[in-house]
């Protein structure tokens, strides 16, 4: 099996977590910005953090011969302090002609608040002003249909983005569709107590079908499993997928968005 980790926090993992994901198949892992478990107080310290995703980590998991990636932003669950925000997004742009970077992400909503809105309007701009694709983190704890929605609008309401250049992550039975229906592409995260079980992912892949849905770990220092994904292929076949349809989910179609930015390749297409 091959497959594509497109939504892991690496920096919070263990090497063994990198050892098992290659001996599984994993060809590369996409790392979003993310919380730290704890509010960073300055832009400074996200700078920090930029630097470690963009220099540090792509090393570490180049010893295990995993191509690393990864999106830069001010993520949601900061985003409350605007005038922080503005601080850090101000810092992203040095940072984007860097080898590794896909875009900006994870941005979205966390508790549907009007601060976030505006960081996540702050965030839409950057990528549209520099080009760049957007990975969008949907609300878990709060009313993950409304977050979902306010996020599509804030889309929509900027003509400069294209929605095959967005992937919406962590979407759900009940949001799946309005994100594909837009134009976007959709992430399950597959969780072990929340989000979606593999079992679940696999029944929105035979209602939906497979074109512009990716799954991911979305592995961090919470629950999570880095080998989420390969599982859930193994889920695939269990329940009568062929090889050929499981390779399109877990390896093509991230492939295929991720692509679209040019700082993407894998050894093998060099
Ligand atoms: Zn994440």
């Amino acid at each position: 099996m091959r497959y594509i980790e497109p939504h892991g926090h690496m920096v919070s993992r263990t090497t063994d977590d990198y050892l098992d994901m290659v001996t599984a198949g994993c060809a590369a892992v996409c790392e979003p910005a993310f919380w730290a478990g704890f509010d960073r107080g300055t832009a400074s310290g996200f700078r920090d953090y930029f630097a470690q995703l963009t220099e540090h980590e792509p090393k570490r998991a180049a010893r295990y011969g995993l191509p690393h990636f990864c999106w830069l932003c001010i993520n949601p669950k900061e985003s409350e302090d605007v005038g922080l925000a503005r601080d850090v997004i101000a810092t992203i742009p040095e940072f984007l002609s860097r080898p590794t970077v896909l875009g900006i992400g994870e941005i979205g909503l966390n508790k549907n608040s009007k601060n976030e809105l505006r960081v996540l309007e702050m965030h839409v701009d950057l990528a549209a002003r520099h080009d760049q694709l957007i990975l969008v983190h949907t609300p878990h704890l709060e009313d993950k249909l409304k977050g979902t929605r306010l996020i599509l609008d804030v889309l929509r309401a900027d003509s400069r983005i294209k929605p095959g250049r967005v992937l919406i992550d962590h979407v759900e039975e009940h949001t799946v569709r309005a994100v594909l229906d837009r134009g976007h592409w959709a992430g399950m995260t597959l969780y072990p107590i929340s989000k979606c079980t593999p079992a679940r992912a696999v029944d929105i892949l035979d209602v939906n079908g497979t074109e512009r849905l990716w799954m991911n770990s979305a592995c961090d220092w919470g629950e999570s499993v880095p080998l989420a994904v390969p599982r859930t292929a193994l889920e695939m076949r269990r329940r009568g997928w062929s090889a050929s349809a499981i390779d399109r989910v877990v390896y093509q179609n991230p492939v295929r968005f991720l692509s679209q930015c040019p700082n993407f390749r894998l050894p093998a297409d060099a």
